[in-house]
This record gives C-alpha cells, sequence and structure tokens, in this order.
C-alpha cells in the first residue's frame, strides 16, 4: 500500500502524557508537534484489555502495578500513582493498535516509550511494563522482531525473548545497559564519536542480515532520541543527520521486503522540544522511504 501523500497513522491520547510525570509528558509534546506538522494522522487507542497482560510480567509485580501496592509498584524508578498506571496502560493499548494497524497497511506509529528496560519479573529503568515484549506475548502465532537503536540496550526486552520463542532482538546501543546478546538477541555497541559512523550503520546492515535469516512478520523499531550528541544521557553521539540516517536504514529493511513496521520514539533527554524535533526528523524518515522505496512483495 503506498502512503506517499498520506501522513503516518499514530497512536496518542492525552492519558499518554501526564504533566506531573516529566518523562511521559514530553510525548505530548511531541504528539503536538507532529500534529502541527501534519506528519502524523493522531488515533486514539483502545482501551487496553487487563487479562491480555497476565503471564507478561510476574503476577506479583502485574498485581502490584494495578493495585499501586509499594514498594513493588515503584521498582521501575517512576513514583507510581493512578495517572502512571494509566499512562502505561494507554501507551500499551496504542502498541497493540498501532501493532495491528501497521500489519493491515505496512506502517504505524505508537507516540509512546517502548519500555525496553522492564523484564518479567518487574519493572526497571523507568520502564513499567514492556510494551516491546507485549506484541510478541499478545500474538503468539507472530514472529515480532525488535530493532532497538535507543542509547540504551535493551536488556528487559533480551530477556523476554529468551522466554518468548517468536520475539527477537537486535540491540545498537552506546550503552550496555546489561544487554549482551543471548538466545534470538544480538548486541552491538557502537559509539559513533569514536568507533566511527560506519561501524553504526555496519551494526544496522548486520540487522538486516538478521532480519533475512528470521524473516519476521512484524518489526518493531525502537527511534530512540537519546543518542544524539547533545543528550546528557549520549555515548552513542549520533549527530542529527546521522539518525535521520539511521531512520532511513532502518525503514528501509522493513519497505524494501514489505515487512509491516511499528515504530515509536523512546527516550530523549534534551529539553522536550529539542527531543519532539529529533522524533519529527523519524517521521519524515518513515515518509520519505515509503515515497522512495516500493515494496518487493516476497
Ligand atoms: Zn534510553
Amino acid at each position: 500500500m503506498q502512503r506517499s501523500s498520506t501522513r503516518i497513522p499514530a497512536y496518542f491520547d492525552d492519558r499518554y502524557a501526564p504533566v506531573e510525570e516529566p518523562l511521559f509528558a514530553r510525548l505530548g509534546t511531541t504528539a503536538s508537534k507532529l500534529q502541527r506538522l501534519r506528519l502524523v494522522e493522531l488515533r486514539s487507542p483502545a482501551t487496553l484489555p487487563i487479562p491480555l497482560l497476565r503471564g507478561l510480567h510476574d503476577d506479583r509485580y502485574l498485581d502490584a502495578f494495578l493495585s499501586g501496592e509499594e514498594p513493588m509498584a515503584s521498582r521501575h524508578g517512576i513514583r507510581w500513582s493512578p495517572r502512571v498506571r494509566d499512562a502505561t496502560l494507554a501507551m500499551l493499548a496504542g502498541q497493540l493498535d498501532a501493532g495491528e494497524e501497521a500489519l493491515r497497511s505496512g506502517i504505524a506509529m505508537n507516540i509512546a516509550r517502548g519500555f525496553h528496560h522492564a523484564v518479567h519479573a518487574s519493572g526497571s529503568g523507568f520502564c513499567p511494563l514492556n510494551g516491546l515484549a507485549l506484541l510478541a506475548h499478545a500474538w503468539p502465532q507472530r514472529k515480532v522482531m525488535v530493532i532497538d537503536c535507543d542509547e540504551h540496550g535493551g536488556n528487559g526486552t533480551e530477556e523476554f525473548a529468551a522466554r518468548l520463542p517468536n520475539l527477537y532482538n537486535v540491540s545498537v546501543f552506546g550503552t550496555r545497559f546489561g544487554c549482551r546478546g543471548g538466545t534470538r538477541s544480538w548486541a552491538f555497541m557502537v559509539r559513533a564519536r569514536s568507533d566511527g559512523f560506519e561501524r553504526y550503520l555496519e551494526a544496522l546492515h548486520e540487522a538486516e542480515t538478521i532480519v533475512d535469516a528470521h524473516r519476521p512478520d512484524l518489526l518493531v523499531y525502537q527511534a530512540g532520541a537519546d543518542c544524539h550528541e547533545d543528550d546528557p544521557k549520549s555515548l552513542a553521539g549520533l549527530t542529527t543527520a546521522q539518525l535521520f540516517e539511521r531512520d532511513i536504514a532502518v525503514f528501509r529493511i522493513a519497505r524494501e521486503r514489505g515487512i509491516p513496521i511499528l515504530f515509536v520514539v523512546a527516550g530523549g533527554y534534551q529539553g522536550a522540544e529539542r527531543v519532539a524535533r529529533l522524533n519529527a526528523n523519524t517521521v519524515r524518515a518513515a515518509r520519505w522511504v515509503w515515497r522512495r522505496h516500493s515494496a518487493h512483495h516476497t
């Protein structure tokens, strides 16, 4: 399906972005910017059926997170509140809706964080529930491959890949965060400033080889903005132009093979407006690839 002149369908809801939680609130800045620039068509996600979450995380943790039982409910590092819980659940609902839209039309966005540090036993690293592993958990008959290009390694998704036979994780990062590669998981540490950006592109080329070896039904791209050179957390040190090239490379992997792709924006710790600008570039890259490259369905 061609989306040459149309906007990218993007799931978002005000519930994603409670003002009292700055990490989530900035998603609202991104959503407004994308809408203002007419890059996306915003859609509200449906409500997440809670039983779908059963089995993804340990019951003890899930129940504590749903009910607010401390200290477990805030284990991920964000102080629990009903609004933090509801924001997380809304983002996960958007993840499933965007996944379905990607399967229908080829590409969709969830203006959410992927929560790649959450492991089975609990949330971790500001990630309450793993929204990337959720897709594989919810759709056991589909092969789901995550291409995670955040500054931080996707250690949580890596752990889930070892648990879920239909989940694959490729992580390219500047900060390892415990991500070492393993069962259905591949880890590439690249610091563009010292290793050169060529090395980053080589890692993406290896990701492409892994895609061809395993032929996923759905790609999930975690387009982190925290690997940008001006980000306080960045060791990967990519320039704005290099981030754009990274995005182009990942979207091309999907487009050239006709594999549906869902993308999320993930981390970014500069001012919200600067992060929103980088997020907008990711959407521009998606549209550019969809315009330029025809899908070769095999
Ligand atoms: Zn990160």
